[in-house]
């Protein structure tokens, strides 16, 4: 067990780092976060932040001299700047963020697991695309491997004819088969360094211009039929991983069962609402979990929960939901400008208590 007053050093600096490092304050650690020049709104909730560029070495030095264990919150931190850290610090393998990072690897990971994912093939090349348009079908989605987020470095086919004026991008890509679905929901669990898996209720989410808006509780029954399979998957992952911390995959629950869209490494916007809805909240049980400590209850404390992300411009009104009734739980994010399509912070609106 990681004693309190220990460090936890933080590989990134937005706000998952930010809610992640005010949940290792309470429990008595120090944090110290690393992240290249930016708005790193987790910075606020840090003893230190170390800005610099991923492959500095100097400062990653620094920055691992000050630490007792290292985490991420960006599970596209450059593998060379985690294999510059003494490998004893990390928490959890590097191999989570080697497979995460690729959309084809986590696909064929998956799937070598049992997992089921959306029909693909990879695409170097437009000939390649218009191969894989030919096999897979349309309509699909054309998305880079590597890089992509909240719905960037994604392009919608909806015909061959269409793909004919798309450019294709330059880098590996996936072609994917549209997906028809009820819902799409996320499965997050945390496992603890001595393999000890916890799950938290998994939510029905739903997606703006491929952009997580809101993400509600109870899930309904299409997606709580589909839960059991996809956590069976979702274990087998972070075993086969040798995963410490938080992780989080995320389906399409689909009349033939949940198809695997993609993993995440890391804690995740899904699972905001458990700061307020859960006996304890996905940073914290990441906490507790890299610092060797006993695991929190994940159990949902609410009749019903809806979590919306406040998006853009609605950040600077969004100090009005304080004065709705049923006490909304807002969370600003400190950025500093409020860009159009921008995560700025969520608000978690809960029913009544369940006993
Ligand atoms: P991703 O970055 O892969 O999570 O994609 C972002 C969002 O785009 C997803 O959460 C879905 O809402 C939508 N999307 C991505 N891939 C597909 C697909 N193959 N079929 C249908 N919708 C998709």
């Amino acid at each position: 067990m990681l004693a309190p007053g220990s460090t936890i050093g933080i590989l990134g600096g937005g706000q998952l780092g930010r809610m992640m490092a005010v949940a290792a304050l309470q429990l008595g650690y120090r944090v110290i976060g690393y992240a290249p020049e930016g708005d790193n709104v987790a910075a606020d909730a840090c003893s230190d932040f170390i800005t610099a560029d991923w492959d500095d070495a100097a400062a990653l030095t620094t920055f691992a001299a000050a630490c007792d264990v290292v985490t991420w919150e960006f599970e596209n931190v450059p593998l060379g700047t985690v294999a510059a850290l003494p490998q004893h610090l990390l928490a959890c393998p590097p191999r989570a963020l080697e497979v995460a990072q690729d959309r084809l690897n986590e696909k064929a990971f998956a799937r070598d697991l049992g997992g089921t994912p959306a029909p693909y093939a990879r695409v170097e090349s437009a000939e390649e695309l218009a191969a894989a348009i030919a096999s897979v079908g349309t309509p699909g989605i054309l998305k880079t491997a590597r890089d992509g987020y909240d719905g960037k470095g994604q392009w919608r086919v909806r015909s061959a004819m269409e793909a004919g004026g798309l450019t294709f991008p330059g880098v590996t890509c996936i072609y994917e088969g549209f997906v028809t679905y009820e819902t799409e929901f996320s499965v997050i669990l945390v496992r603890g360094a001595d393999g000890e898996v916890r799950f938290w209720d998994s939510t029905a989410n739903m997606h703006e211009g491929g952009m997580l808006a809101q993400s509600i509780l109870p899930a309904g029954a299409v997606v709580e039929a589909q839960v059991p399979a996809a956590r069976a998957l979702a274990a087998k992952v972070a075993e086969g991983l040798g995963y410490v911390g938080v992780l989080t995959l995320e389906f399409f629950a689909t009349r033939d069962g949940p198809l695997f869209n993609e993993m995440a490494p890391r804690v995740h916007n899904s699972g905001h609402w458990t700061i307020e809805g859960a006996a304890t909240s996905q940073f914290e049980n990441h906490i507790r979990a890299i610092c060797g400590l006993p695991l929190g209850a994940t159990k949902t404390r609410f009749a019903s929960i809806d979590m919306r992300n406040i998006v853009g411009e609605d950040a600077l009104t969004a100090h009005t939901i304080l004065a709705e009734p049923g006490e909304p739980h807002l969370h600003l994010y400190g950025k500093r400008e409020a860009r159009a399509g921008r995560k700025m912070g969520h608000v978690t609106r809960v029913g009544h208590a369940l006993k």
